[in-house]
């Protein structure tokens, strides 16, 4: 597959659509904060989706019922863009929280959680959009900050 220019708004619409099942199943409300102004990242589709479908798929997890999971999407001044997933959750405790980015490391009972999929997600944004991730988490839930740089790696 080859890089494009795509509507990062509008494909993760579609990448939610396929996790409506499984917020519902957990019954949590998945929300898509529009932004202002169009979002237009460079890269193939197929890897948004992946770090979307990752960050979702783990906050709802760490939701209870009746809680919020929210993804938002701000164009910066300078064409760089920022990704957000906010939850609601738990939380990701003070010891937990300089591991989760290592592969293999999961807080989950054996058979539920792989502990990679934040380990994969952070070498896409580092290694496909030249981007970076960074997490702030409380007793109130937990919020992964996705920026994009204006101009990609080779691009
Ligand atoms: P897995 O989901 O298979 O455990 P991940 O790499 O996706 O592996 O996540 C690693 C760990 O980070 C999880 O086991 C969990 O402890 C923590 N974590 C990730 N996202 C959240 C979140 N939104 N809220 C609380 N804990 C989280
Ligand atoms: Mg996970």
């Amino acid at each position: 597959t080859e890089r494009v220019a795509f509507d990062a708004v509008k494909h993760t619409e579609n990448t939610l659509s396929m996790l409506a099942h499984e917020a519902r199943a957990a019954k949590v409300d998945l929300l898509l904060e529009q932004p202002r102004l169009p979002v237009r990242l460079h890269g193939e589709p197929g890897r948004l989706t992946q770090i979307v479908t990752n960050l979702v798929v783990n906050a709802l997890h760490a939701c209870a019922p009746g809680s919020t999971v929210t993804v938002s999407f701000e164009a910066l001044d300078d064409g760089s863009a920022v990704m957000r997933v906010q939850d609601t959750g738990s939380g990701i405790p003070e010891d937990v929280l300089p591991r989760i980015f290592e592969p293999m490391f999961t807080t989950k009972p054996v058979g539920q959680g792989t502990g990679l999929g934040l380990s994969i997600i952070h070498d896409i944004i580092t290694g496909h959009f030249g981007g970076e991730i960074q997490v702030q988490t409380s007793g109130a839930g937990t919020c992964f900050t996705v920026t994009f740089p204006a101009r990609p790696p080779g691009a």
